[in-house]
């Protein structure tokens, strides 16, 4: 049974009387224990939207999450308490995610504080946790404005590691961080789900980093699921032309692979999400668009094992 699974859910934001911003469409898919599931697509395609669904930041507008089975919109007052300590999450903003009045150990401590730990434990668990994170004990009575933005990201992991949760969804965690740490950060991430059987969702724009830390990649479209495969098969029998176009932008280092691999431009900008047309959501952007293109919606299907697609021609 898989640790996680989105049913078939949307997320629709109102917009005036009549619109719906539909930031999450219909998108199912499963997490299964200790693997992490990458997610990505362009900002404003809803990864956020749906990581915060997956959380119950979000109550989805119709379909369901579940965690070990059960619908985390149906949980019992006890049933929150014991799921809110199973899922964290690590924001994208490390200067916004940490509140700049609290301390160091108090910002790493208040979900172990939330959770009824004496004291006395919690100061020894911020301890080890700033340690496990590459800070020390000095650093606890400091606030964020006195950290760089690694520093302050390595804060934000220790505060969602303090209540050992099993599954964290990443929102993020490196883009808003100068790239001469983010290899640390990620590093960081990967060691820590080896050592402690972490299941990750990891919610990326970068598909470079996403190959190097995910079994599985979702790529999300405007709301919607446009592919989904194992990494290693996503990347080798890319099929769908928006993935196609993603992967084509990642940089190649050797310089012989870079002359033979072409570039394929995305036309335009991602459209609006505000009452989306009922065909493929890729249309005005895909150079093999067609008449069924515009008027029909494809479905995500199944083409080869685990490899899922939404396109017409494939
Ligand atoms: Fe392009 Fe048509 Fe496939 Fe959409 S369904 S991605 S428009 S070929
Ligand atoms: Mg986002």
């Amino acid at each position: 049974q898989p640790l996680v699974q989105v049913k078939n859910v949307c997320k629709y934001f109102k917009v005036g009387k009549k619109a719906d911003l539909k930031a999450v469409d219909h998108v199912s898919f499963d997490v299964y224990k200790g693997e992490t599931v990458g997610v990505v697509g362009e900002s404003g395609c809803g990864k956020s939207t749906l990581g915060r669904c997956m959380i119950r930041l979000y109550e989805p507008t119709s379909g369901e999450v579940l965690y070990e089975g059960q619908d985390i919109t149906k949980l019992s007052r006890e049933e929150q308490k014991a799921f809110c300590k199973k899922v964290q999450m690590i924001f994208q903003n490390p200067y916004a995610s940490l509140n700049s009045r609290m301390t160091v150990k108090e910002i790493v401590g208040e979900g172990l504080k939330q959770h009824g730990y004496p004291n006395k434990e919690i100061e020894q668990r911020v301890q080890t946790l700033l340690e496990t994170v590459g800070l020390n004990k000095d650093h606890m009575s400091r606030f964020p404005h006195e950290f760089s933005g690694g520093q302050r990201q390595r804060i934000g992991i220790a505060r969602a590691l303090s209540v050992e949760p099993d599954f964290i969804i990443c929102d993020e965690p490196i883009s808003a961080l100068d790239v001469s740490v983010q290899a640390q950060v990620i590093n960081m991430l990967k060691e820590l789900q080896q050592e402690r059987g972490l299941t990750y969702l990891f919610i990326a724009h970068d598909l470079s980093v996403v190959k190097y830390i995910s079994d599985r990649v979702v790529v999300m479209y405007l709301g919607t699921v446009v592919e989904t495969a194992e990494t290693e098969e996503l990347y080798n029998n890319t099929l769908h032309p928006y993935t196609k176009a993603l992967i084509s932008a990642i940089p190649e280092a050797d310089p012989d692979k870079a002359k033979s691999s072409q570039r394929i431009p995305i036309k335009g900008e991602i459209p609006s999400p505000i009452n989306p047309p009922d065909c493929c959501r890729f249309v005005e952007r895909c150079q093999y668009a067609t008449d069924r293109c515009r008027k029909e919606k494809p479905e995500l299907r199944e083409v080869c094992p685990g490899h899922q697609v939404a396109c017409h021609l494939v």
